[in-house]
């Protein structure tokens, strides 16, 4: 049987986003280094609809390397609250500061050094560079794996070595020479509008002809599922102490683990625990509803209570401490469920 001769990867796709593609997202208006650097952070692991909104917040408050740099990480943290992985926020902030002292204020546009900086890897480098340059540079984000993945039909788990190997040989091979701009928004918006995770729109895509999962009718099974993590349960203490005024005591979280860097109300594995870090014993208290709060790969069982005897001057806290009005918290970066409670606080739910 005679086989159709089809056009370059990169042709067909260029040609089906010129048409459909996402063109009018605020981080392409203008395109700067910058803009896309913070958008392309943003969007990990979160969905455009819900970035839009942060990201219009965040260039106003930080419009460039400069005010980032120069801003507070608890505004900076604020300004991220409800997006999640706060690490992303702190390597924003650090990396910002780190292109000021190296990089005479800009991000640089190499590969290398910009994948130095914190919270940039190479895939995030080369969307970087082929947006605000237009020069191709090959992207490997989550929706490009899956789509690859499938065009393919690559057996493994995209993150393994052998198959992460194959997958950037592939993406590199399909480059346009050039429009590099245009080609990265235009791989991301495949995965991101017809290749999606569940029932993908073959009957849309522009590159079904050669698509190989698509051909054998077997779409579903890639790409293949990742290795079946495990998530642990783990149980919380957190105590709520008010002064005189209302406020409540919170304590700043070390910078790595759980929470890094943000304001929480005092926390531990047991009672015990908080109370030996505020120099206390022995505190009486009246528990709250336990709050169930899940992250990537722990299940924590949050189990909050209000101290009803501690006088504030005496508590010694080994951290770092700030006393916090409740109506305020939206000024800091504080995790979900103490924001809640803070919230309830601030509605006369908690007396
Ligand atoms: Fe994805 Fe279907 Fe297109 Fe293949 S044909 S790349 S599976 S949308």
């Amino acid at each position: 049987m005679a086989q159709i001769k089809l056009d370059p990867f990169s042709d067909r796709l260029l040609r089906w986003w010129d048409e459909h593609g996402r063109q009018d997202l605020p981080w392409q208006q203008p395109r700067t280094p910058y803009r896309v650097w913070v958008s392309e952070i943003m969007l990990q692991q979160t969905q455009v609809a819900t970035v839009i909104p942060y990201f219009e917040r965040w260039m106003t408050r930080f419009p460039d390397l400069h005010s980032l740099a120069e801003a507070p990480l608890d505004e900076v943290l604020a300004h991220w609250a409800g997006l999640g992985y706060y690490a992303r926020a702190r390597n924003l902030h650090r990396a910002a500061g780190q292109c000021i002292e190296h990089h005479a204020g800009q991000l640089p546009l190499g590969a290398e050094e910009l994948s130095a900086l914190p919270g940039i890897g190479l895939s995030t480098a080369n969307a970087i560079i082929s947006q605000s340059t237009d020069r191709p540079a090959a992207v490997l984000d989550g929706n490009v794996r899956r789509s690859l993945a499938r065009h393919l039909a690559l057996d493994g788990w995209t993150g393994q070595a052998a198959v992460q190997k194959a997958l950037w040989a592939e993406a590199e091979a399909r480059l346009p020479e050039e429009r590099g701009a245009d080609y990265t928004q235009a791989i991301m918006d495949l995965g991101a509008m017809v290749c999606t995770r569940s029932n993908p729109d073959c009957s849309r895509c522009p590159v079904s002809g050669d698509c190989r999962a698509f051909n054998m009718n077997q779409v579903e099974m890639y790409p293949t599922p990742r290795p079946a993590t495990r998530v642990s349960s783990k149980r919380y203490s957190m105590l709520m102490i008010r002064d005189d005024e209302g406020r409540v005591l919170l304590v700043k979280r070390p910078p790595s683990g759980i929470w890094g860097g943000l304001w929480c109300l005092p926390m531990g594995e047991t009672m015990g625990e908080v109370e030996a870090e505020l120099g206390l014993a022995q505190v009486r208290t009246r528990p709250l509803d336990v709050i169930d709060h899940r992250l990537s790969h722990i299940h924590m069982s949050i189990h909050p209570a209000l101290a009803t005897s501690v006088n504030a001057s005496h508590v010694k806290c080994s951290s770092e401490q700030t006393w916090l009005d409740p109506g305020e918290r939206a000024s800091i970066g504080l995790p979900k469920p103490v924001s809640e409670l803070l919230s309830r606080i601030n509605d006369g739910d908690i007396q």
